[in-house]
């Protein structure tokens, strides 16, 4: 058949989860036990009044579309979440609710990014910077980071990528897929940066919700300096279980914001209209979001210590969101080699390191986004498979 594949979506290439769910899937339908932690997604439910304050819009008819940059109890209540929770002096003309945090991103790489340009991401990085970034025409430009480290941002590494071209920086923390939480130091690195060379700092900080140890969250929204020149970037999918309702929202000044709203018009219009009026009761959830960080505390320090005791491992404690990033050292084998072997000989389902760019190669992820039982069987089988 002839290829009407555009070009621009043969650079965006296939999520580094694809084919190899694709094979657990298929291991699954012949009766073998697959145990998968490839998915980003809480397992746990959203909460009530949430469902309920969903049903409750359907019956009162709240099934028209909405304006597009989203209803206004809405984008106040973010508003006020971001002035009083992260120091972003927003009101609601600095929001837009989107479809997801993903539609988000989508929007603000492309209202801002063009051919010529380049956006430079920290990696090992969420796979969709990239992607979308090619999309956009624009080049990409890896900042690698250690697991060695911690995953340290420092000002060098900064400013041995810089370009004149360079328009766009994209921060992620906590960290999907490292865990790592910017300290204030790394903010102030990075704020000092992206002012020096007057570049925009998208700021994904979908996971703000799940941070450990009592590290603090910081918003580079919050920067003076920096005030007209971040896109903050977050949603409830991840803080509330909320992932299938599909609400993210980005938070800009008012001129960046109108760029990105003329794509949010002519992409989906607006987010569908009841879930975003059960959204407004999500913000008002800290204490389910509360119990499920408790959860996933426990989890991460179950599978940290259970994977440090295997030879050849080596697991940093996440400092947030849900994912072990580990580094294994097994008869030479890279790290997709590796997720194959495991896969095949183990029934578990990783996603190689080497799929969210330079500094993850060797790595393996694994979310304790799943119950504690899955977790300390797929222990048992990794300590069997690694040590033999
Ligand atoms: N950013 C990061 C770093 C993520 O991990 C995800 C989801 N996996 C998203 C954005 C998008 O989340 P959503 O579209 O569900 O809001």
């Amino acid at each position: 058949m002839k290829d009407f594949e555009a070009a621009r979506v043969r650079l965006a290439g296939e999520s580094p989860t694809v084919s190899l769910n694709a094979r657990g899937i298929a291991m699954k339908e012949q009766g073998i036990d697959i145990l998968s932690f490839a998915a980003g997604e809480p397992d746990f439910d959203t909460p009530e009044a949430v469902k309920e304050a969903g049903i409750q819009a359907i019956r009162d008819n709240m099934t028209h579309y909405t304006s597009a940059a989203g209803i206004l109890p809405l984008r106040r209540r973010i508003a006020r979440k971001l002035r009083e929770e992260n120091g972003i002096e927003a009101d609601e003309n600095w929001i837009i609710v989107t479809p997801g945090a993903k539609v988000a991103l989508y929007q603000a790489l492309m209202a801002f990014l063009e051919p010529g340009d380049e956006c430079m991401i920290l990696t090992p990085a969420y796979p969709s910077y990239r992607s979308i970034i090619l999309l956009a025409g624009a080049a990409c430009v890896p900042v690698p980071l250690q697991i060695e480290n911690g995953f340290r941002v420092t000002p060098d590494m900064l400013g041995s990528k810089v370009t004149g071209r360079t328009k766009m920086l994209i921060v992620c923390s906590p960290c999907h897929p490292t865990g790592h939480v910017l300290t204030k130091e790394e903010i102030d690195v990075i704020a000092a940066f992206a002012e020096a060379h007057e570049i925009l700092v998208v700021s994904d900080e979908i996971y703000e919700k799940l941070i450990y140890d009592g590290r603090t969250h910081y918003s580079l929204g919050a920067i003076p300096a920096l005030r007209d020149k971040v896109i903050t970037l977050n949603g409830l999918s991840k803080s509330a279980a909320m992932t299938g309702w599909r609400i993210g929202y980005s938070a800009a000044c008012p001129a960046l914001t109108r760029s990105m709203n003329k794509l949010q018009t002519n992409i989906v219009n607006c987010t569908a209209s009841f879930t975003q009026q059960a959204s407004i009761t999500a913000f008002d959830c800290a204490e389910e979001t509360e119990a499920m960080r408790r959860i996933y505390l426990r989890r991460r320090d179950l599978i940290c210590d259970g994977l440090n005791a295997i030879p050849g491992v080596f697991c940093p404690r996440a400092e947030g969101a849900f994912y072990a990033f580990f580094k294994v050292d097994y008869r030479g084998m890279d790290d997709r080699q590796l997720a194959e072997h495991i896969l095949e000989k183990a029934g578990i389902l990783l996603v190689p390191g080497s799929g969210f760019g330079e500094g993850g190669e060797g790595c393996l992820r694994m979310s304790f986004a799943a119950s504690t039982e899955s977790l300390e069987t797929a222990l048992k089988r990794l300590k069997t498979l690694l040590q033999a």
